[in-house]
């Protein structure tokens, strides 16, 4: 045995794993990931859905002539959920520019 094999026998020996220690760390690993995706969803849940017709922006360029171009569906704060009295849809927009 060279003294290279010898060195590949002892690194070896370090990284094998038992079973047992296998299915802990994929469980471990499981764990991690489950606590992580739980994590990321209630993030994304606590997050303010954006205005779908500004797309979270608040104006709407193709209405700069009217109020600024805010939009009208959010009232300018681009979040969704936020419906004043004033909602309509797109064609009520453009008639009540005209
Ligand atoms: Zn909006």
């Amino acid at each position: 045995m060279t003294t290279n094999d010898t060195f590949l026998a002892a690194l070896l020996g370090e990284l094998t794993f038992t079973a047992e220690e296998i299915t802990a760390s994929e469980a471990a690993a499981a764990a991690r990931s489950a606590e992580y995706t739980a994590k990321l969803a209630a993030e994304r849940a606590a997050l303010p859905k954006p205005c779908g017709k500004c797309n979270g922006r608040g104006r709407l360029e193709m209405f700069n002539h009217i109020s600024g171009g805010v939009c009208f569906q959010c009232e300018g704060t681009g979040k969704a959920g936020h419906f004043s009295s004033r909602r309509v849809t797109h064609g009520g927009d453009m008639e009540a520019a005209f």
